[in-house]
């Protein structure tokens, strides 16, 4: 993060624009809207400034002396000699100090803003991409309904009295968040206060009954972040505490709610921070607790994710729960890979198989594994990918039948290592792949050569 985005209180205070333009207009009027006491320094003034009651025009040159007193200037002249003093001479008194198109001279950036007060939306690319800083925010314009600015000024009303009435914080919140997810918000949505203001002081008298605490067993993908259903991301957005274990990336966990505790629960291959035990009763005593618990597993949490212990617990303990099904990496790193599991002239099966047991070994049905025209997509198998191959051979699949290895699919580590039955794993042993890694068997492997359309090498290494 190259800078901290703050909200500054401007009420009463002085502020300087240098510059008579129409970017000086727009900055002098985003003051004003701050409450700031406005003065304007240029020798001319655009006709817009007609418009905007209540600022000091000085009309002279900027000197230094017009700092006196501010507590924050904005330079948008168009002589870059005089911007580059403003910026100087603010330096030196410790005013926060912004220059129009030069982030260089400034102390602070100008972010573009999304105005529903109070409720205020903050962005900012740091100066790389404003246009697509732009177009974020278009984007969140049309999410964000003017109501919003009408609910927060409600739930402000209210603030202290439920405050009173709920001492505890994490309750608090879920009251709250009740409150504005539910039939209140859509009451102040539609113009009706009043009942709005009656739903709430119900709820208030209700609030013991109104919160219990749930489970969200969601899917997060195999790892592009964009790979989320709205679903996952709501959810994720909304609960209190998130357990989530290694397959989970670190763009997608970046996407649950800042302020939610976030609980490691490890589990590489053989190496479980927490026994499974011990996850299914931690989700049970949280949601006792009356929190709100995002349960986070890679792909999807019915597929080889033990999504079903999890939740078995929860049924006993009739515990609510939601499972949120995600993309398995079978489908998301195939996809990405350019392989298409099934395909007319290759595979009319496919078949999802682990080649890792609880035990450690690898027992599958080989017979039905070695079948002709059937995809074979392994989870768990580089551990015994040469097992895996050797057997396959044994039981019939042509030595040269394709195969490939995925590391890190749909993430920007993404590499995909194709060869054959028996030329696979002297491959992969020699490429040191990191995990996760999906193995693909099948004719559908040779379409890669003219589908492959995923090259995060291209844009360089992820940065996570
Ligand atoms: N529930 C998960 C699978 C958990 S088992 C799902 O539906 O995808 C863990 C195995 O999934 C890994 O050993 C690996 O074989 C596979 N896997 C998960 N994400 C992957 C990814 N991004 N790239 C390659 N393999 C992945």
């Amino acid at each position: 993060m190259d800078y901290l985005p703050i909200f500054l209180s401007l009420k009463g205070k002085q502020c300087l624009v240098a510059g008579g333009g129409e970017i000086a207009f727009r900055k002098a009027s985003i003051l004003v809207r701050a409450g700031a006491v406005v003065r304007v320094v240029s020798p001319a003034l655009c006709k817009s400034f007609a418009t905007l009651a209540g600022v000091e025009y000085i009309p002279e040159r900027f000197q230094p002396s017009h700092l006196d007193g501010v507590s924050l200037v904005i330079a948008a002249t168009d002589e870059a000699g005089t911007n580059e003093q403003i910026s100087r001479e603010a330096s030196k008194r410790n005013i926060p100090v912004n220059v129009v198109d030069n982030p260089r001279l400034c102390t602070f950036i100008m972010p573009a803003i999304l105005d529903r007060s109070p409720l205020v939306i903050a962005f900012s690319s740091g100066g790389a991409a404003p246009v697509l800083t732009g177009l974020l925010r278009g984007k969140l314009e049309a999410l964000i309904p003017q109501g919003y600015g009408r609910l927060a000024s409600f739930a402000s009303r209210f603030r202290q009295t439920v405050k009173t009435h709920i001492g505890d914080h994490g309750k608090r919140r879920i009251f709250w968040e009740n409150v504005l997810e539910g039939p209140v918000a859509e009451k102040i949505f539609s113009g009706d206060e009043k009942s709005a203001e009656a739903m709430l002081l119900s709820m208030l008298k209700d609030e013991n009954r109104s919160l219990c605490g749930e489970v969200y067993l969601v899917g997060a993908g195999p790892g592009d972040p964009d790979l989320l259903t709205l679903k996952a991301l709501r959810l994720m957005q909304k609960a209190d505490v998130v357990l989530y274990d290694n397959l989970v990336s670190k763009p997608v966990l970046d996407l649950t709610r800042r302020d939610a505790e976030r609980i490691f629960v490890g589990k590489m291959r053989g190496d479980h921070t927490l026994p499974q035990e011990e996850i299914n009763d931690l989700l049970v005593r949280l949601a006792q607790e009356g929190k709100r618990v995002l349960r986070l597993k890679g792909g999807d949490p019915f597929i080889f994710g033990r999504g079903g212990e999890e939740i078995g617990t929860l049924a006993a303990h009739k515990i609510n729960f939601q499972v949120v099904p995600g993309i398995t990496a079978a489908s998301g790193v195939s996809a990405y890979a350019g392989i298409p599991l099934t395909h007319r002239d290759h595979a009319q099966s496919c078949i999802f198989v682990t080649g890792h047991l609880k035990d450690g070994s690898m027992d599958l049905d080989w017979e039905a594994l070695a079948r002709p025209k059937q995809t074979i997509v392994v989870y768990m198998g580089l551990h015994g990918l040469e097992r895996l191959c050797s057997e396959l051979a044994a039981h019939g699949l042509p030595a040269l039948t394709p195969a490939a290895i995925v590391q890190q699919g749909t993430t920007l580590n993404q590499r995909v290592i194709c060869g054959t039955l028996a030329t696979l794993p002297k491959i992969a042993e020699a490429e040191k792949l990191q995990a996760p890694t999906l193995i693909i068997i099948g004719g559908v492997v040779s379409l890669r050569d003219k589908l492959s359309w995923f090259h995060p090498g291209v844009y360089g290494k992820s940065p996570h």
